[in-house]
């Protein structure tokens, strides 16, 4: 794609965390910005204003539970509304609800597939007439090494993250024709609040088994998933991993 100037890019779960950096990294870089949230209207708003206050061309902040089939397709249509076309769709958004299987209830896996998984399709779907009428696009998705590599008491987000990786290499192949490209992306730990929801104990445990020795930035993603938006024409069906070396293919 070369140049993001001109160019519409849509953040899921944009306010805060991951999402927030991935939605300035590509603001930064001149795309128009779509700041999509759930629950963090206000710091959404905040990114806006960040943006809008560092030249960044245009941002706005959307409110959706992308989990919601409805509210993802809206989304996607005010998007379209406002800014009539859609280049680069970034599916962020997800949550942890970590537990045993003894102890998970089935709603709590539920949440999580519907969330961290179903969630893309919704907005993938929705986005897909208007990606094959402009014959180009952007796909990424946001899954974890925990997707490839499984962890104790997340049975639910690593059966999600693995279902990205699934859906990302299916979506590559049916959407290639359109050059549509699709990719995920499978970070390691990341220093954000879902990360710092685990106790101190894990965190140090955790830390000595990363090779590099560190936990991530969220920074460190989002310039990844900006190579995928400017650099990555020729780049379909992979999985990034930008982990530290937690795990390695
Ligand atoms: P986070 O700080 O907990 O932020 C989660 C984000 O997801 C928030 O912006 C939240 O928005 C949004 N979200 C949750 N449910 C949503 C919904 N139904 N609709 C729209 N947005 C929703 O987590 P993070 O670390 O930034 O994680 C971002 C992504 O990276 C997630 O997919 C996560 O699984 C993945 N990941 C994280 C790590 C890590 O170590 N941090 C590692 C690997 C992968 P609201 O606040 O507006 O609800």
């Amino acid at each position: 794609m070369g140049s993001l100037e001109g160019a519409v890019a849509v953040v899921t779960g944009a306010g805060r965390g991951m999402g927030s950096a991935i939605a300035e990294e590509l603001g930064y870089a001149g795309a128009r910005v779509v700041v999509n949230y759930s629950r963090s209207k206000e710091p959404a708003e905040e990114v806006v204003e960040k943006l809008s206050g560092n030249g960044a061309e245009q941002a706005v902040a959307i409110g959706a539970d992308v989990s919601d089939a409805d509210q993802a397709r809206e989304l996607i249509e005010e998007t379209l509304e406002r800014f009539g076309r859609i280049d680069v769709l970034v599916n962020n958004a997800g949550i942890t609800v970590d537990k045993t299987m003894k102890k998970l209830t089935t709603d709590e896996w539920d949440r999580v597939v519907q969330v961290d998984l179903n969630s893309c399709y919704y907005t993938v779907k929705a986005a897909l007439p208007q990606f094959i009428e402009q014959e180009s696009g952007k796909i990424i998705n946001i899954s974890s090494f925990v997707g490839q590599a499984g962890n104790f008491g997340q049975t639910n987000y690593a059966a999600a993250k693995a279902g990205i990786i699934g859906f990302t290499k299916s979506a590559a192949q049916e959407l290639a024709r359109y050059n549509v490209t699709v990719n995920a992306i499978c970070p390691g730990f990341i220093e954000t609040e879902m990360f710092s929801a685990v106790p101190e104990e894990v965190k140090d445990r955790i830390r000595q088994r990363i090779p590099l020795g560190r936990i991530g930035e969220p920074r460190e993603v989002a310039r990844a998933v900006r190579f995928l938006v400017e650099d990555g024409d020729y780049i379909t069906g992979q999985t990034i991993n930008i982990n530290g070396g937690i795990y390695m293919q």
